[in-house]
């Protein structure tokens, strides 16, 4: 089973680092692979690169062996559209390997939004992690697929190469990277909330407005 768990990362936070292992534990596999999306250069004047956020990316798992970076995303040119890399992954994985896709529910909320979502459960199960604070609102399309496509049990995800949806309760922080490029910019330390590998990296390239070392 091939999991994938993407977003900006801008940072990368314990709270994406605890899902990321929660997740593997809940489905019982050896490996994350943590997919940071590009983002279009003018969206960036408050943010850090991509070569940026992939190296702070790099920081925060090194020596765990759980979670893996897969930056297929950066290398494309242009928009990061999820339909793109699953189709990509499913190619190289073959037509029967199990493929999951991991988002929080505040992402998943949007899903009926995202580009060629309704390729995407041929594609790869999802797996929607509850975050705190967030929820899907009713009737909307995300809402309406996990209704026809739910399933309890993770090992569901194994009997088949794509389609189901699994809700996953896992304890999680609430931690996001807004708040901690706000903490930053409001000259506040961000320290606990994510390795201090990757917030000295941010003092050194006065990353987010911190003020270099
Ligand atoms: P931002 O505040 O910039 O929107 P973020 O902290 O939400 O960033 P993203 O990189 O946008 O992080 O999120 C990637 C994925 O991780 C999304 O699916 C999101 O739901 C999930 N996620 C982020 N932070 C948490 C958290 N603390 N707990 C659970 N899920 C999270």
């Amino acid at each position: 089973m091939h999991v994938i768990y993407g977003g900006t990362f801008d940072p990368i936070h314990h709270g994406h680092l605890r899902l990321a292992l929660e997740v593997s534990d809940a489905l019982s596999v050896d490996r994350v692979h943590l997919v940071p999306c590009h983002i279009p250069p003018h969206r960036n004047a408050t943010g850090a690169t991509s070569a940026q956020r992939l190296d702070m990316i790099r920081l925060a798992i090194e020596g765990e062996p759980c979670l893996r970076v897969d930056d297929r995303e950066l290398r494309r040119a242009g928009a990061s559209f999820t339909a793109d890399t699953l189709r990509q992954l499913r190619n190289e994985l073959g037509p029967e390997q199990p493929l999951v896709m991991v988002v929080g529910t505040d992402a998943f909320a949007g899903f009926g939004q995202w580009r060629e979502w309704q390729d995407i459960p041929a594609l790869a199960h999802i797996v929607v992690v509850q975050r705190p604070g967030s929820h899907l609102p009713e009737g909307s399309d995300a809402g309406l697929l996990l209704g026809q496509r739910r399933v309890t049990s993770p090992d569901t995800l194994r009997s088949a190469p794509a389609g189901k949806i699994l809700e996953l309760e896992a304890p999680l922080l609430d931690i996001s990277a807004t708040g901690i490029r706000q903490r930053i910019a409001g000259g506040r330390s961000p320290r606990y909330l994510m390795p201090d590998s990757v917030w000295q990296r941010i003092q050194n390239q006065g990353l987010y407005g911190a003020c270099p070392d």
